[in-house]
């Protein structure tokens, strides 16, 4: 985990006159976004001018002042710039060309307009595209394509008459875009809607906010709204130690004393975090400021992203290595999303060396092989 010490943002030429009140407070860092070529020039000076605008104007950029302050921002290679500063690779047929918008069919599995239901059990609430931060590897990005804009009231009524009258639906995903963009009345109006339909016993919240914008959970009206609510479970997303704080530490705690539990999916990404030592690092610092490794999947087959995809079996090498050097609690499920939308598998290496008709052979981590009886 990085301490960033007091006022360390003060360092970078552009923010030497913000004071801690601005900072620390989300508001200012959603309204202070970097959007524009010449914003992050003045920061990443190494940005190819014609690169930007021939990515941009197809899937926009932006950025949260702290988000940027964590990269190295002399190079090019830092993890945090590779997740935010468009590529020309997003739109390079060569590395695209087996990639789609939409290859779970969210849109077409769709009851009403924002809803997808995959899954018996399962909806996915999409409340608004906007985001905080434009992850290049978003596998939503067909959303960058539209206008930001939140779901209306009556979008929001359509869905939650969807949800009341189909009993199969037990938990609902409210995701976007970034829920936690949306303003406190709003977040309060959804959690009140779904916490008072008897048959959902789990409200998930998608938000890369703890990531991007940590400040969001400092909000003393957020949390007082937040610990009203006892279905909800919070579902992050981290995808290297670099961007994990004293700040993320603090967000943390206060999402927990509300009583929520907080989850973290990784996105296994080729030059970002496809390193089994960086992984385990990765999921060691998550468990030291309180957050469950949930997830690390394959990188989405998405237009725009698929530059980003690594071998399956650079996963599978993963975690290999993090069975018995990492405790359970932080061992993710590695899990691939099947085309079609037909849902996700979890993949481990084969520990089962041979079957028989009485018994089985498995190995452990050290490839040390046991026979047990199958009976
Ligand atoms: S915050 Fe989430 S939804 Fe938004 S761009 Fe990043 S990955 Fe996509």
């Amino acid at each position: 985990m990085r301490i960033l010490q007091d006022s360390y943002w003060k360092s970078f030429e552009k923010w030497k006159n913000i004071d801690r009140d601005n900072w620390f407070n989300w508001k200012w860092q959603t309204a202070n976004r970097i959007k524009s070529l010449e914003d992050l020039k003045s920061i990443v000076k190494w940005v190819d001018e014609r690169e930007f605008y021939q990515v941009n104007t197809l899937f926009h950029f932006a950025t949260t002042p702290y988000y940027l302050s964590l990269a190295d921002i002399t190079n090019p290679e830092d993890p945090i710039l590779k997740q935010v500063i468009p590529s020309k690779q997003e739109i390079d047929e060569e590395y695209q060309k087996e990639a789609e918008l939409d290859p779970f069919l969210e849109d077409i599995k769709s009851p009403v307009p924002g809803l997808t239901y995959r899954y018996p059990d399962r909806v996915l609430m999409r409340t608004t595209n906007v985001c905080s931060v434009y992850c290049r590897h978003c596998m939503r990005k067909r959303m960058f394509l539209e206008e930001e804009r939140a779901k209306t009231k009556e979008e929001f009524e359509i869905m939650f008459e969807y949800i009341k009258k189909n009993k199969n639906i037990k938990e609902v995903l409210i995701s976007g875009g970034d829920p936690l963009t949306l303003p406190n009345k709003k977040i309060d109006y959804i959690l009140e809607n779904l916490q008072y339909i008897d048959h959902i016993d789990v409200i998930r919240i998608g938000t890369r906010d703890v990531v991007v914008n940590p400040f969001r959970f400092f909000d003393e009206n957020l949390l007082e709204i937040l610990s009203k609510y006892d279905k909800i479970w919070i579902v992050t997303h981290f995808n290297h130690p670099n961007e994990i704080t004293n700040y993320t530490k603090q967000a943390v705690k206060n999402i927990l004393q509300t009583g929520i539990p907080v989850l973290n999916q990784t996105v296994l990404l080729k030059g970002v975090n496809d390193d089994k030592f960086l992984i385990e690092e990765l999921m060691r610092d998550l468990l030291k400021v309180k957050i469950k490794p949930y997830y690390l999947f394959h990188c989405d087959p998405v237009k725009g992203v698929y530059h980003f995809k690594t071998g399956i079996d650079k996963g599978l090498e993963i975690m290999e290595h993090l069975r018995g050097r990492l405790s359970g609690i932080g061992i993710p499920t590695f899990a691939l999303d099947l085309n079609g939308g037909l849902g996700k598998i979890p993949l481990l290496p084969e520990y089962i060396v041979e079957k028989g008709g009485k018994y089985i052979k498995f190995r452990n981590y050290e490839n040390k092989e046991v026979i047990i009886k199958n009976l």
